[in-house]
């Protein structure tokens, strides 16, 4: 009998975990969306408003101007692999080709390239698995679970003829299991070698459908919807042993995944000036001023601080120190100071500042 195996944060697999998502669990997976744009309209896409329906790239939260900014994040993750995301990455099947030529250039076979599609096209597929493409995972629209569109089975067995490994991934949806049933076995029986089951969750582009179908959040500390663990499970007692199916919670893709991600970011890229905290934010000193330039040219001649402990960053208007010098020296600088927390993420977003 082959059972569940648990995993942190209440996800699971029964039988083995796909190696895309061992890497995406140790954070070492860059996600590189290759554009918002996507043809169909499911109704709990959880796509955010700065990206849905745009013509758009991001690796991590970098916006992609050029080849190198895709680099330039897979290193400062360390990047065993990228996951390429959308909207839909076979819209635009010859960009989607060309980071992964790029990217098997730079970082050799072994960096492992899976991609999301609801695409089912066999032509589209080949160019992809010459491009060196390792994984697929097919994502049906939800009005068609109960009905498999045969296509979907076809791109199945196209990306096996190809050499890919070809799974199916959706959410858990408290009300849809048994449609969730009839595509596992109808996939399973094209070939699909595991399905991947995401926690349904609320976000800033899907609440009000999700409210409208009478979902609730599961508790108050996460955006999870109500029922859609126990569908997973469910779904798993119902289906045959062989199959292997992966069950991913939204904590796990917050507090393992994310954090590790975050983590590995942090230590690749950290000056000397930040301390990396236990929740892989970057603490530092902030001092707001009309000429910071000016600023950190008389701080440094005054107090002899290291120049690898101070900066004018150019893109935040604004004097950055290291946090213990500032803490040393506020009763002695003018302007506005305090501490921040921010992510070490290209967007560098703010968690919490503390006034001095
Ligand atoms: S296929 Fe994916 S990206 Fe497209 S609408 Fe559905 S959930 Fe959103």
């Amino acid at each position: 009998m082959n059972r569940n195996r648990e995993l942190p944060n209440a996800s699971f697999v029964r039988g083995a975990l796909p190696i895309s998502c061992v890497m995406c669990q140790q954070g070492a997976k860059m996600v590189l969306l290759v554009t918002g744009k996507c043809a169909h309209d499911c109704w709990y896409c959880p796509l955010s408003l700065e990206k849905k329906g745009r013509d758009v790239t991001y690796a991590d939260e970098l916006l992609v101007k050029s080849d190198e900014d895709v680099i330039f994040e897979a290193k400062a993750i360390g990047a065993r692999g990228t996951g390429i995301t959308g909207g839909d990455p076979l819209l635009v099947a010859d960009r989607t080709a060309h980071y992964i030529r790029l990217l098997k250039d730079e970082f050799g076979a072994r960096h492992n390239i899976h991609i999301y599609t609801a695409t089912p096209d066999a032509e589209k597929i080949g160019k992809l698995a010459d491009a060196g493409l390792n994984e697929i995972r097919f994502h049906p629209h939800p009005d068609t679970w109960i009905s498999p569109d045969p296509e979907y089975g076809n791109a199945i067995r196209a990306a096996l003829d190809c050499g890919l490994r070809a799974g199916i991934e959706i959410p858990a949806i408290p009300d849809h299991v048994d449609h969730m049933r009839y595509l596992a076995r109808t996939m399973y029986d094209a070939g699909a070698e595991f399905i991947n089951l995401n926690e349904l969750e609320f976000s800033e582009s899907n609440w009000q459908q999700l409210m409208e179908k009478g979902f609730e959040v599961r508790d108050d500390v996460t955006s999870a919807v109500l029922g859609s663990e126990e569908a997973a499970l469910r779904l798993v007692e119902e289906l045959e042993n062989d199959m292997i199916i992966h069950y991913c919670s939204s904590s796990f893709k917050d507090a393992t995944q994310l954090r590790n991600r975050l983590m590995r970011r942090a230590k690749n890229t950290a000056t000397g000036l930040e301390i990396i905290t236990d929740e892989a934010t970057f603490l530092k000193g902030v001092v707001e001023t009309d000429e910071p330039e000016k600023f950190v040219r008389e701080l440094r001649r005054k107090f002899a601080i290291p120049a690898g402990l101070i900066r004018h960053d150019v893109r935040k208007s604004r004097v950055e120190i290291a946090a213990w010098v500032l803490e040393e020296l506020a009763s002695e600088i003018s302007g506005v100071k305090y501490l921040v927390w921010e992510y070490p993420t290209a967007d560098r977003l703010e968690v919490e500042r503390q006034p001095l």
